[in-house]
């Protein structure tokens, strides 16, 4: 018998799960809000014309498939850390950033907690005697708590979401983070928080930043959406190079599987602000360290679309209209959504659908209203009320109000 035979077996991943309870329903106004991907308006999977382009181009380069460096491709991080900290920062024109590429958005996590357990020192300089401790908002991306932990962190949370204002509880946010222990890293979404749709104001993240160097806090940025708040890359790094202008060491995870609709193509960056090129090229050595015995290398295909792309003036212009393009037309469908929903006659208040950003709309939807939705409906979303808002269309929009009226009037 094999000695595996007693392994259990592990819960289906939720978010997962929705999709193939989907895929297995036979009506023909089914909607899955459930899927974290973009989708266009009649709810294909999209891919940008300048991807397509870059791709065309590269498959008549005949380009040999090496393998790329431990690190991999140094043109696509140096485009990545351009992109997040702005292409005027001093520390990125100084080399004081370390910087590796990584498998996509998650793996740039995974690396950031592997980098933390085995580095981040105690605040006095000398080492831990505990796991450090990372703090991630509540609610946040189902997957943070799982890597952190299996990064070897301990895992806890900062008030965030407030139910009952659908919106930001921001003075829940501080004072949980002022009574955290000193020195906890903090896990902070650049824009487009996931599940919640609720960004911090300029002048909250301001205030943010005071209170996380008063904490003597690491800010861990996971940037996963960025353009997709406002369309425009270089205001939804605002929060970012905010930290960075007010002398945060910040670490930060990228990720290229959204703005560019790179999903399976596994692009991502992480980057860690240092005060000195020999302390970047430290952290350089150890990020290829931690990677090597995980993956070898990563892989090559979705950085040379990116590299591309951003090496060519007209295809990058293209590219940031059709990031923009994506952003609207999801704005566009939250104004549709929201004012179905009033025409029908709803007694609820829909503003947080508006007042939300990026690519999720929290709801506030119950369980019990997700099961019928699903039930009555063919509305597939998460048991937390989330909707996918890229999984709206204006051919569907009508349907999906008609239904989220139903079951919550
Ligand atoms: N971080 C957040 C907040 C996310 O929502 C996601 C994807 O849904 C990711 C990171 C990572 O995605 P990927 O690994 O595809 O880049």
């Amino acid at each position: 018998t094999s000695r595996f035979a007693g392994v259990p077996k592990g819960p289906e991943d939720a978010i997962l799960g929705v999709t193939v309870a989907f895929n297995a329903d036979p009506n023909p106004n089914k909607i899955n809000l459930g899927v974290g991907a973009y989708r266009d308006d009649v709810g294909l999977p999209f891919v940008l014309s300048p991807v397509r382009e870059a791709e065309r181009r590269i498959v008549h380069a005949q380009h040999h498939m090496e393998y790329l460096p431990v690190a991999g491709s140094r043109t696509f991080v140096d485009k990545a850390i351009r992109l997040a900290y702005g292409e005027h920062n001093h520390h990125v024109k100084t080399g004081q950033v370390a910087s590796i590429q990584t498998l996509s958005g998650t793996g740039a996590c995974r690396m950031a907690g592997v980098l933390i357990q085995r580095f981040l020192p105690a605040l006095d300089g000398g080492p831990r005697d505990e796991s450090p401790l990372v703090l991630l908002p509540n609610p946040s991306w189902a997957n943070h708590a799982a890597i952190f932990r299996d990064s070897g962190c301990a895992v806890g949370q900062y008030k965030y979401y407030d139910p009952a204002t659908k919106n930001l509880d921001f003075e829940g946010c501080v004072s949980s983070l002022e009574d955290a222990p000193d020195g906890s890293v903090v896990l902070l979404h650049a824009c487009a928080h996931n599940p919640t749709g609720v960004d911090p104001t300029p002048e909250q993240w301001a205030k943010l930043s005071a209170v996380l160097k008063e904490k003597r806090h690491q800010p861990l940025f996971d940037m996963a959406y960025q353009g997709f708040t406002s369309g425009d890359m270089e205001v939804d790094a605002a929060s970012v190079r905010r930290f960075v202008d007010d002398g945060h060491r910040i670490v930060l995870a990228q990720s290229f599987s959204k703005n560019f609709g790179l999903y399976g193509q596994r692009v991502g960056c992480l980057s860690v602000l240092t005060d000195s090129q020999e302390e970047a090229l430290a952290i350089d050595s150890q990020l290829k360290i931690i990677a090597r015995p995980m993956y070898s290398n990563p892989p090559i295909a979705g950085v040379r679309i990116v590299e591309e792309v951003l090496s060519d003036p007209e295809l990058e212009r293209q590219w940031r209209a059709e990031m923009k393009g994506m952003a609207e037309r999801i704005i566009s469908m939250r104004t549709m959504l929201k004012g179905y929903l009033e025409e029908l006659g709803s007694a609820q208040n829909w503003d947080h659908i508006t007042n939300q950003n990026g690519m999720f709309c929290f709801s506030g939807i119950s369980k019990e209203q997700v099961a019928k939705l699903r039930d009555e409906h063919s509305v597939y979303l998460t048991e937390n009320g989330r909707i996918s808002m890229a999984g709206v269309t204006s051919q569907n929009v009508g349907y999906l109000a008609d239904a989220v009226h139903k079951v919550t009037k």
